[in-house]
């Protein structure tokens, strides 16, 4: 909120020119700033018989042409980008993008413009706007399905992977939207998006937790709730200040990484349970073993920044290593539902255990939706 009047000054810069040339009159005039804008349209509009405002318009009219020219050709030319050197220390992240980032712009409105510009967050931007896109409209055709299609286990289940993916995808379209901003706003959101990171992770293990330990009532409850507190405690980690600095760039990638392969855990359990070929065909395990893959290769070349790292200021707009984790974090979470899919169909295997010793969850849930 603090930031709006800098919001306001930084929407025009025709009036920052204005406001500049005007000092004099502000001396003499103290209420100047309450309505700048409606002294330059009344000044101009209807020229009274004012000789210090006529000819404090005519020296305007120049400069104020050229502000409008100028922005004109930045708009065309160099589309409002500057090098990494030009950067205050606040935008400082990756020195191997070595130029085309946008300079802070203190407007919700240029931020949001900026998404269809051309800079280093473009692709950071819609890959990760695409991917929420994607996972609203599942989700909403998840849960419009009548329920004799998709049980109400499903929808719950299911639903909650799909709103911690959307969350998460939606933290990080934010993050790099705004993230020139302000200090302070682009502070908010990384820890929003570090947030976003957790909240995925505990919604991945959800349904799977739910289908894979669809019997073993204790086991499963007691891993929703490791999950629960690590994800807690990642979360509480995120909020730290220093934890989204260039510094902390590795021990992000090692944290979300650790917590990602505690899944590890309950599927080595699994397979003790149930046995390899079983938690291999049925059980889906193969799909977790590909989705780990992609989240771990991403998060290697999130922290290694590679392949900027072996070519400064060629990735800078295209396919640096921010952009590859993205694209890894949409498919991942792709893959993962494709495998929760394959689990549940096999759900009927699990009649037996419905009907007798743990009913428990889907029963009570069945029960008061049908
Ligand atoms: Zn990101």
């Amino acid at each position: 909120m603090e930031n709006e009047p800098l919001v306001k000054n930084y929407d025009s810069d025709e009036q920052d020119v204005r406001r500049r040339l005007l000092a004099d009159r502000t001396i003499s005039e103290p209420n100047h700033d309450k309505d700048s804008q409606s002294t330059y349209s009344r000044s101009r509009s209807t020229p009274s018989g004012d000789e210090k405002d006529d000819s404090i318009d005519t020296v305007l009219d120049v400069p104020t042409k050229c502000v409008e020219q100028a922005k004109e050709v930045g708009k065309l030319v160099v589309q409002y980008v500057v090098d990494h050197t030009h950067l205050p220390h606040w935008l400082l992240d990756n020195e191997y993008l070595v130029s085309g980032h946008r300079p802070p712009m203190p407007s919700f409105n240029q931020c949001f413009a900026s998404i269809f510009r051309i800079h280093t967050e473009t692709v950071n931007i819609w890959t990760h706007l695409v991917g929420t896109l994607i996972f609203v409209i599942i989700f909403f055709y998840l849960v419009t399905r009548p329920s004799s299609e998709v049980p109400i286990e499903k929808k719950i289940t299911f639903g909650l992977f799909f709103l911690g993916a959307i969350t998460c995808l939606l933290f990080s379209t934010l993050y790099h939207t705004l993230s020139c901003h302000s200090q302070q706003v682009s502070k908010v959101f990384s820890k929003l998006d570090y947030c976003g990171i957790s909240i995925l992770i505990i919604a991945s293990f959800i349904p799977w937790i739910y289908y894979g330990f669809y019997c073993e009532f204790g086991t499963k409850i007691a891993y929703l709730l490791i999950t629960a507190l690590l994800g807690s405690g990642c979360i509480i980690a995120s909020m730290w200040d220093k934890f989204a600095t260039p510094e902390y760039r590795t021990c992000r990638a090692l944290l979300f990484m650790a917590f990602g392969l505690f899944g590890f855990v309950p599927t080595c359990h699994y397979v003790l349970l149930f046995g390899f070929k079983y938690a291999f065909t049925t059980g889906a395990a193969q799909w977790l073993v590909v989705m780990a893959l992609l989240y771990i290769t991403g998060a290697c070349l999130y922290a290694a920044r590679i392949p900027e790292r072996l070519a400064p200021g060629y990735f800078d707009i295209w396919f640096q290593s921010h952009q590859i984790f993205h694209i890894f974090v949409v498919a991942a979470a792709c893959v993962h539902y494709y495998g929760l899919c394959v689990l549940s169909m096999h759900q009927p295997n699990f009649n037996d255990c419905r009907k007798g010793i743990a009913p428990a969850i889907s029963n009570v849930v069945n029960s008061v939706f049908n």
